[in-house]
Parts: C-alpha cells; structure tokens; sequence
C-alpha cells in the first residue's frame, strides 16, 4: 500500500503542474485568436443567437456576465451567459466560446443524458465540496485528542465522511467530461453547417475549443488521484492503529 501511495504522490506532482500550464495555455490560445477577426463578421453574441434559433432554441435568451472566459449556461434560467471578451468582439476565439456555451443549451433542450446527471448532482457538489476542509479539521482535532488522551476512543468517521465528499466533486468532474467534449463537438459542427467558419477557421476552433477541454480533463484525473491517495492513506492509518 505504501509504494501506491507513493506512486500516487509522485503522479500528482506532474498533473497539478500540467493543470497550472494549461491554464495559462487556454488564455494564451485565446488572445491569440482573439486578435483574428472571424470571417462571418459576427460577434459572439450574434453567432450564439443564430446557433440558438436554427436549433429553435429562440426562448432561450443570452445576456452578460463579468470577467474574461467566465462564459456559461445556465439551465434554470434558460440563458447563455457570454463573457465581456466574447459578448461583443467578432473574432474567431470569441464565437467559438459562444458556439461552445449554445452547444449546451441544445445538450439541455434535448436530454443529452451527461448533463441532466451534472445538474442533478451539481446542488449537492457545491455543498459537500466546501464540507471538505471543515470535516478534515475535526478529524485532526479529534485525532490529535485520542493522542493526547488514551481513554478517547478516536474513530475515522470525519475523515471518511470528507472523502465522501470530495468523491461527489471528483464524480461531478467525471460527469462534466462528456458534456464539455460534446458541447465543443456540437459547436464545431453548428458553425460548419451553418456556414459560420473557413475550413482554415475550423482549425482555430479545434484549438481553442481542444485547449479549454482539457482543462476539464485535467482537473478530473488531479482529483481521482488525489481521491485515490487520501484513500489509501486512510486504510493504511486504520490499518496500523487496528494492529495496535
Ligand atoms: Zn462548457
């Protein structure tokens, strides 16, 4: 058990510096593009509009939000949010991220399963990820308790119950995996039919669209291996105590 965890300590090191560079990869691609006018001409708002209503999605409304790439859906409200750097601007980079957040509103319009999953779990995610940290301190305390006085009978509740929690978030990164993928396929193919993109464009899209993907890839293996280590390292603990 202990050379796994070892294994997969070692593995995390990389995945977590892959992650940071990806990070600056995705913002990099798109101000790169973002300075490449698209040929259709249309802003990002245009394009997610157009998109929207050749699916007959035309009750489904796009409004603004605040930040760069902050770019969503959201299903409740039935309404693609698009970002002040793709809102208005008419490049290339900006109408893919469009495209892409309007690939999830027809995943929503028509049951794409993946993302009736995301949206179910998604309310417990946001609860049980900040339930994490919290619970790993009552554990140490606790622990540090049972250490300190022998009759405190110290049990391993808290921290499985946080790592129960952190296998909700690390589910939810799964889950969020086809629906990303999908949503970019779905955008690549709506501008292409729709006769918004060059075959040259196309290119661009795949890379701006491929780069954001895998920042979801990532993230996803990150946490399955952090999941795996604490884990293991939670066996082996109980284990050492139970032989004592
Ligand atoms: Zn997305």
């Amino acid at each position: 058990m202990l050379i796994a965890i070892i294994i997969l300590s070692i593995i995390s090191i990389p995945l977590f510096l892959a992650m940071l560079y990806i990070g600056v990869k995705v913002k990099t691609v798109f101000s790169t593009y973002d300075k490449q006018g698209a040929s259709c001409g249309l802003t990002g708002s245009d394009v997610a509009r157009k998109i929207l209503d050749a699916n007959g999605l035309t009750d489904v409304k796009i409004a603004g939000c605040k930040g760069m790439l902050t770019d969503h859906y959201n299903p409740l409200k039935r309404t693609v949010y698009l970002s002040q750097s793709t809102i208005n601007s008419a490049s290339i980079a900006a109408i893919s991220v469009a495209a892409h957040e309007v690939g999830h509103a027809i995943q929503h319009a028509n049951g794409y399963l993946p993302i009736k999953i995301r949206s179910a779990i998604a309310p417990i995610v946001s609860i049980t990820s900040k339930l994490v940290f919290p619970l790993i301190i009552i554990g140490i305390i606790l622990e540090q308790l049972a250490m300190a006085l022998p009759e405190f009978n110290f049990s391993y509740e808290f921290y499985v119950a946080a790592l129960a929690c952190y296998g909700f978030y690390c589910l939810f990164a799964f889950v969020t995996l086809p629906c990303e993928y999908n949503a970019s396929s779905r955008a690549k193919d709506q501008l292409i039919e729709l006769s918004l993109i060059t075959q040259d464009e196309e290119r661009i899209v795949s890379r701006v669209l491929g780069k954001a993907a895998q920042t979801y890839l990532l993230s996803f293996l990150y946490a399955t291996v952090r999941f795996l280590r604490i884990l293991l390292i939670l066996l082996s603990n109980r284990n050492r105590r139970s032989r004592r």
